[in-house]
């Protein structure tokens, strides 16, 4: 029960930062053959490969990372599918319903040589209607022959022709200044680019071990400088080197001067720890592997993780532990660390030093799965597959559709998921869970989010 209710604080947590964190996203559309693959390509300066499309599966949606003025935004592809002959007039139309419904801004496109085409006029009229930016790119204007004519286009009702060639790069820098008043600004990044040693914040319920531990990572390895004066260094803060690096442990005065509030010693312990893990990038959470996992172990791992930070886990006095409480650990773990199997064990001992040196290791992995970002056009590669295989389950008679994924931030790293409906809680730990055998992310908590659009 303690654990539906930590699940549910952290399914609250993560539904709070969902609309803020996505990139916008601009979808294009248009006719076959009008030069939106090469457009796209343009704009992405063929910085990401083009998706390798997989025999037997459909994938008629691409999405990509595209970079232009210091600014991101998502690039969705609308143009891989094959229209009949009979319906190409719809499709093209439910093309651009579907970019208006997913995207923040449309671009259409079309062939300046040939002119607008009923089929042009058909998404045009669709387009119109959408409350969201539509601008209008008239292609394949290699030369100024062709720029007189594109003036016509006018008529789309859709504003401005943009005329560019997308073979030759003419004009395309206007187009993409254009794309970027039209989309509204990028969110920011969820942790600043940090500079100096990485932070690390200690923390575990009292008497598990975080001063014993301190003071043997300080003591046997050499302790840098501990608030010298005239250092930058926040006094609060202890710099340790740990394998050859140094470490920032953050707010570790506590644990030196070991402070006791007779009173609501166990609110301020709370404070503390809450104080740390906000400063820092990466929690050591100290267990004692000596007895059972408690309520309170759980309260602060939960703190780690709504926190969104990179986690590892320390079991302690790992030297008091024989085989029957081995036996019985087992079993625990399964139950206590549900929502952190991603995270890395190291069973340790700050008295004796066991495996201590094995912190430094599992820090670096933690903190590099922290940083780590999954370029868009591989995870949607890799995601139309996945959900091809195993669809979301149907809610309520319907199904909802997946229609691309763009993984939105670091620290923690942020999917946003697209979709035509909700995704229940489950089926987001079933693509967490594949997204983490694919992509790996030990040792850092991964936001699977959906966005809606219906
Ligand atoms: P899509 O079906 O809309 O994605 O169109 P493609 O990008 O595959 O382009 C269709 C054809 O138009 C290809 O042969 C391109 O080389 C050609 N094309 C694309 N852009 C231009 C352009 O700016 N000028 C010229 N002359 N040809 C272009
Ligand atoms: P803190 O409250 O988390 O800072 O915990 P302390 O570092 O003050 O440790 C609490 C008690 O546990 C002290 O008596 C320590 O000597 C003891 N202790 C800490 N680490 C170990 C360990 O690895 N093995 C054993 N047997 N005792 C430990």
């Amino acid at each position: 029960t303690e654990f539906a209710a930590l699940d549910a604080q952290i399914e609250a947590a993560e539904l709070a930062e969902e609309a803020a964190l996505a990139q916008p996203v601009l979808a294009v559309v248009g006719r076959p053959n009008v030069g939106k693959s090469t457009l796209v390509n343009r704009i992405l300066g063929r910085r990401e490969a083009v998706v390798q499309d997989v025999p037997g599966v459909t994938r008629d949606r691409v999405a990509y990372d595209a970079y232009w003025g210091g600014r991101k935004f998502t690039l969705v592809d609308t143009g891989g599918w094959e229209p009949d002959a009979t319906g190409l007039q719809a499709a093209v139309a439910a093309q651009a319903e579907l970019a208006m419904q997913t995207a923040d801004a449309v671009l259409l496109v079309i062939d300046a040589t040939v002119g607008a085409t009923a089929t042009d006029e058909a998404v045009a009229r669709v387009l119109r209607r959408s409350k969201k930016p539509v601008l209008l790119a008239a292609n394949k204007v290699d030369d100024d022959r062709l720029l007189a004519d594109t003036a016509s286009l006018w008529s789309l009702g859709l504003g401005e022709p943009h005329p560019v060639s997308a073979l030759h790069g003419r004009s395309s820098g206007d187009l993409l200044d254009a794309i970027l008043k039209a989309l509204p600004e990028s969110p920011r990044e969820g942790g600043a680019v940090t500079s100096g040693p990485r932070r690390v914040a200690l923390v575990g319920k009292p008497n598990v071990g975080k001063s014993s531990l301190l003071n043997k990572l300080s003591g046997e390895e050499r302790s840098v400088v501990d608030s010298v004066a005239g250092t930058t260094v926040d006094p609060v803060d202890s710099l340790v080197e740990l394998d050859g690096e140094t470490w920032r442990f953050v707010d570790t005065a506590g644990l030196r001067k070991r402070v006791n509030f007779a009173a609501g010693a166990e609110y301020y312990a709370s404070l503390r720890t809450k104080t740390a893990i906000d400063a820092a990038e990466v929690a050591i959470v100290l267990l004692d592997a000596s007895e059972p996992i408690s309520e309170q172990d759980l309260r602060v791992l939960t703190m780690v993780v709504e926190a969104g930070r990179a986690c590892v886990l320390a079991f302690n006095k790992w030297d008091l532990v024989d085989e029957d409480r081995r036996h019985a650990m087992v079993r625990e773990l399964e139950r206590g660390l549900v929502r952190v199997p991603w995270a890395e064990k190291v069973n340790i001992s700050a008295l004796t030093g066991r495996s201590v040196r094995k912190l430094a290791p599992a820090l670096r992995t933690a903190l590099a799965s922290w940083d780590q970002r999954v370029p868009t056009g591989q995870l949607n590669a890799w995601l139309s597959d996945l959900i091809a295989a195993t669809p979301p389950p149907v809610r309520g008679g319907k199904q909802p559709k997946v229609l691309f994924a763009t993984q939105a931030g670091i620290r923690p790293p942020t999917l946003v998921l697209f979709t035509t409906g909700f995704l229940e809680a489950g089926y987001r730990r079933f693509i967490e869970r594949k997204f983490r055998e694919r992509f790996g992310f030990t040792g850092s908590p991964v936001r699977v989010n959906v966005r809606v659009r219906e």
